[in-house]
């Protein structure tokens, strides 16, 4: 369980992408005028979500809603504002097609917190997901990770209605840390409603998912109880990785937690009964998302 203050050698990989799969999505997302968030979050596992090969999936995940949040969250590198621009009417039917002629087999769906509209972009993002079920007749996997909606569960009920494959929202980090870390709109409790609630409304059927950053300050018993906390809201599936500092401006890193503690981690959630748990230093919220489900739900 000791833990760093230095970057150490293990989160230096810096794995140059490739692969015919990769080279062919990037062009195929140039020709589309598709943004990812893998490619502007500069994530380390693109090599892997996009590889495909060798039997793997391809992922990628997508930003809806625009560029600019309405939160304020001390991790993150998203631009903030109180009155972003209004979201775009064509979004719903220009992503699902683009997303669509990309022949993807699993795609995870994000957003920015849009506070400012009525429904939080509920029924937005609810919209992309019928389309994007429509248009590949039920055969494209979709994961939306979605805000919080404020605890507004008419918006959380949106969202499961719309057909998608998986349910996400992030915890973030450990209870005593939400107020230090998340926006203070967010909070744990607030988050734990609409996990449990989704899993409710849809009769128990629709996977839901979590994650947690890892170096923020937290305690291992602390990341044992989050963990508890969010089985017991129904959760199945749990990511734990490494909080990397976006720019200096943004919250220092306390500690890299070690690749050994992941793994104590890992065994842990895996003991808990979650369906499925990736923990390492470089996991993000949706790393290998399209792989892992279809080998641990499908199969
Ligand atoms: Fe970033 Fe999400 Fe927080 Fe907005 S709500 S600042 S996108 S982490
Ligand atoms: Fe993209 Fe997520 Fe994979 Fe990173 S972990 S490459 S953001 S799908």
């Amino acid at each position: 369980w000791t833990a760093k203050k230095r970057k150490p050698e293990w989160m230096k990989r810096n794995k140059l992408p490739g692969g015919d799969k990769y080279t062919e999505i990037k062009a195929k997302l140039r020709e589309l005028k598709l943004s990812t968030v893998c490619e502007e979050a500069r994530c380390p596992n693109l090599g892997e979500c996009w590889g495909g090969g060798d039997g793997h999936t391809a992922t990628a995940t997508i930003m809806l809603m625009g560029d600019t949040c309405t939160r304020g969250c001390k991790f993150c590198a998203v631009k903030t504002s109180k009155a972003p621009p209004p979201l775009d009417p064509a979004e719903p039917e220009n992503v699902s097609k683009a997303i669509a002629a990309w022949g993807l087999d699993y795609v995870v769906l994000t957003s920015v917190d849009r506070d400012d509209l009525p429904d939080g972009g509920a029924s937005h993002i609810a919209s992309t997901i019928r389309l994007l079920k429509q248009k590949t007749e039920g055969r494209l996997l979709v994961e939306a990770l979605v805000p919080d909606f404020q605890g507004d569960m008419a918006c959380v009920q949106a969202i499961v209605d719309s057909g998608l494959d998986v349910y996400a929202h992030n915890i973030e980090t450990v209870e005593r840390l939400q107020g230090q870390v998340r926006d203070r709109r967010a909070g744990w409790a607030q988050s734990l409603a609409t996990l449990r609630h989704a899993k409710a409304v849809s009769g128990g059927k629709l996977l839901t998912k979590s994650s947690i950053m890892l170096g923020c300050g937290e305690s291992r018993e602390e990341v044992v109880a989050t963990m508890r906390a969010l089985r017991d809201a129904g959760v199945d599936v749990v990511t734990l990785g490494q909080y990397m500092r976006p720019t200096k401006k943004h919250m220092a890193v306390s500690e890299f937690v070690t690749p050994e503690a992941f793994a104590a981690y890992q065994q842990i959630a895996q003991d808990m009964g979650f369906l499925y748990v990736a923990s390492g230093p470089m996991v993000r919220s949706s790393y290998r998302a399209g792989e892992l489900y279809i080998t641990n739900v499908l199969k």
